[in-house]
């Protein structure tokens, strides 16, 4: 089917079947993914957390300022928020939600994302625009669409913050996966740029993604942005990984 189509084939799918639980598959309310005791499975991410990439700290208390994962290095981006553990059913939902499309799961993953929006690391400076991590185009084709825009599109209607797609994958880049840290920003490095005619000069952007595994991502694109003139640059994730 064309890529182009595929949302709405899947749109017109998900008002076709009756409602049943991701998690469990006994049925649920109408336009709901997740019954009660399923969606209390899945782990909030809740101070203490590091304030820059927002991994849990079991046994501190509020958002502390460094973790293991950010004390030897630099992001471009202020902080990063996410909103829940990449385990169990989250991890599940977001793998279907990207590699096997399953559209209308944007709505339980854009709710989510949508929690994390009032986080307090967010609210001292509102937010202009919204700019989803972009995909190479031989992925987009693959995938049939960009998660991190359908997801950035879901908390657009809801706040009405714009979606500005403005930068651009220009180098294809192997998967990350099995990549360190270290590994995986060199592997990104130049992957990102701004797309032709777009500007962000003094803008307050939020960069939207699915997962938050190391930062290397966000970081690239969070430079990219930077280095166009962006007056600020934040994260937000449904998941960190
Ligand atoms: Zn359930
Ligand atoms: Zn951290």
């Amino acid at each position: 089917m064309n890529a182009l189509l595929r949302p709405w084939w899947n749109t017109l799918v998900e008002l076709l079947y009756p409602s049943h639980c991701f998690g469990c598959g006994q049925a649920v309310e109408e336009g709901c993914t997740l019954c009660a005791a399923c969606e209390g499975q899945v782990r909030r991410i809740r101070p203490p957390c590091c304030a820059t990439c927002s991994r849990p700290f079991p046994g501190s208390a509020g958002i502390v300022p460094d973790c293991p994962n950010c004390e030897d290095q630099t992001f471009a981006f202020e902080s990063a928020v996410a909103v829940v553990q990449a385990q169990g059913l989250a991890r599940e939902l977001i793998h279907r939600f990207k590699y096997q499309r399953q559209f209308h799961l944007r709505r339980v993953l854009g709710a989510w994302l949508l929690a994390g929006f009032s986080d307090p690391r967010l609210e001292p400076e509102p937010v202009d625009a919204l700019v989803p991590v972009p995909l190479h185009p031989v992925r987009l084709r693959e995938r049939g669409y960009n998660q991190a825009e359908a997801l950035a599109s879901v908390v657009s209607r809801q706040t009405g913050v714009p979606v500005t797609p403005c930068l651009q994958r220009v180098r294809y880049t192997l998967t990350q996966t099995r990549f360190d840290r270290l590994e995986r920003r060199r592997n990104l490095r130049g992957a990102f740029a701004l797309r032709k005619n777009t500007g962000v000069t003094g803008q307050r952007l939020l960069l939207i993604d699915d997962v938050l595994t190391t930062g290397s991502t966000l970081h690239e694109c969070a430079a990219v942005l930077l280095d166009r003139g962006a007056r600020s640059v934040r994260a937000l994730t449904v998941a960190r990984g």
